[in-house]
C-alpha cells in the first residue's frame, strides 16, 4: 500500500486534515520498497568523444516540447560561467545542459553532458511523501505531476542538484527534469533523443550492466585516455547514466564526497536516529508550499503578468 494524495484533496481538506491523515497510516506504508532492476537501461557518456556541439540540448528541448532558448544552440558563448563563477545548470527549460571544462596548457577544453541520472535508488523518489516518483522496470526515474503538492524536498535530496521546479502557478507545482525519454522512447525500448542526435557517438544507449563492460574494456584497451573509473558504477548506490572521463572526476564538477551507499538509507537512518522528523517533514513541507502558493497567488493579483520559469 503506497500514500497517494491527490493535490485537490490536500488544498481541499487544509493542511490539517492532510497531515492527521498522512500521521494516522501505520509507519509501513511510509516506507518506498525499491525494486532492483537487473535488466534495466542506461547510457554511458564517454567525456573523451564529446565536442560541445549541444546537439543534445537541441534534440531533448524538442522532444520534451521545452521552449528554444533565448541564443541559439551554436552559441558557444553560453559556456562562459556567470559572474559568480558558476557554469550552467539544468532548469525548467533545460533538462540537459553541456559544461565546458578548460584546463591550462591544453589544446582541447573538455565537455560534460549533465542530466538526470537515473539512480537505481534515487533520492528524490524516498524523499517525496506522497510518492510523486516512480523508478521504471526500464531504468527511468519518472514523475507524477498530479500527486505533487510543491514541497520541493525532492530538489533538496537530489545529491546531483538535478529537480527543478517552475513557478507557472501556484496551484499545479510541478518538478521539472529529465524523465529519460521515458513516454515516447524508453518504454518501447528506443533511445533517448539526445543519444540518438549524439554526432560523436559520445553517448551510448543499451542494458546499464552491458555498458559498465564496455566501459570496462574501454579502460583496458585505453589507459592512457581513461581514469580507471566508472563514475556512477557504485555513486548514492549506483546510476543508470554513467560517465567515462580522462581527468579526475573531481576535476570537472563530479562531487567526490557522494557515497556508495545509497541515499536512500542515509534518509532512514536519519529518520531512526530522530524520531521526530518523521513527524514534522510531511507537515513542514506541506506548510512550505501552502506558504508558496499563497504568495504566488498575491503576485498574480497585484501584477497581471504570466508566470515566468524560473530556478
Ligand atoms: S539524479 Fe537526482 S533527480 Fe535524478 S534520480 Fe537521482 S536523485 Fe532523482
Ligand atoms: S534522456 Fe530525454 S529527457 Fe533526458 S536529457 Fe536526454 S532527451 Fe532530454
Ligand atoms: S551531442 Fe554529443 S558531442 Fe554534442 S555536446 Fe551532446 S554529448 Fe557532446
Amino acid at each position: 500500500m503506497t500514500i497517494k494524495i491527490q493535490r485537490r484533496s490536500l488544498l481541499k481538506g487544509g493542511l490539517a486534515g492532510t497531515v492527521l491523515s498522512i500521521l494516522q497510516r501505520p509507519k509501513s506504508t511510509q516506507a518506498h520498497n525499491i525494486k532492483k532492476y537487473p535488466d534495466s537501461y542506461g547510457v554511458l557518456v564517454d567525456l573523451n568523444r564529446c565536442i560541445g556541439c549541444r546537439s543534445c540540448e537541441a534534440a531533448c528541448n524538442k522532444e520534451q516540447g521545452l521552449p528554444e532558448p533565448n541564443t541559439p544552440f551554436t552559441d558557444q558563448s553560453i559556456f562562459t560561467p556567470d559572474e559568480h563563477g558558476q557554469k550552467r545548470r539544468t532548469d525548467a527549460t533545460a533538462y540537459t545542459v553541456v559544461q565546458r571544462y578548460d584546463f591550462p596548457g591544453q589544446d582541447h577544453p573538455l565537455f560534460k553532458k549533465v542530466q538526470c541520472n537515473h539512480c537505481l535508488e534515487p533520492a528524490c523518489l524516498t524523499s517525496c511523501f506522497v510518492n510523486a516518483y516512480t523508478k521504471t522496470p526500464e531504468g527511468a526515474v519518472i514523475y507524477n505531476p498530479d500527486v505533487c503538492v510543491g514541497c520541493r524536498t525532492c530538489m533538496i535530496a537530489c545529491p546531483f542538484y538535478i529537480p527543478t521546479f517552475k513557478y507557472s502557478s501556484g496551484f499545479h507545482p510541478r518538478i521539472m527534469k529529465c524523465i529519460f525519454c521515458y513516454d515516447t522512447r524508453l518504454k518501447y525500448g528506443k533511445p533517448p533523443a539526445c543519444v540518438e542526435a549524439c554526432p560523436q557517438e559520445a553517448l551510448l544507449f543499451g542494458k546499464r550492466d552491458d555498458l559498465i563492460k564496455k566501459a570496462r574494456r574501454r579502460i583496458e584497451n585505453k589507459p592512457d585516455l581513461y581514469q580507471d573509473h566508472i563514475y556512477g558504477e557504485f555513486e548514492a548506490g549506483g546510476t543508470s547514466w554513467l560517465y567515462l572521463s580522462p581527468v579526475p572526476f573531481a576535476e570537472i564538477g563530479f562531487n567526490p564526497d557522494i557515497s556508495d551507499e545509497p541515499v536512500l538509507d542515509s534518509v532512514k537512518n536519519f529518520l531512526a536516529i530522530v524520531p521526530m522528523v518523521l513527524t514534522i517533514w510531511p507537515a513542514l513541507f506541506a506548510g512550505f508550499h501552502l506558504l508558496a502558493t499563497r504568495k504566488d497567488l498575491q503576485a498574480q493579483t497585484t501584477d497581471d503578468t504570466s508566470g515566468e520559469d524560473k530556478r
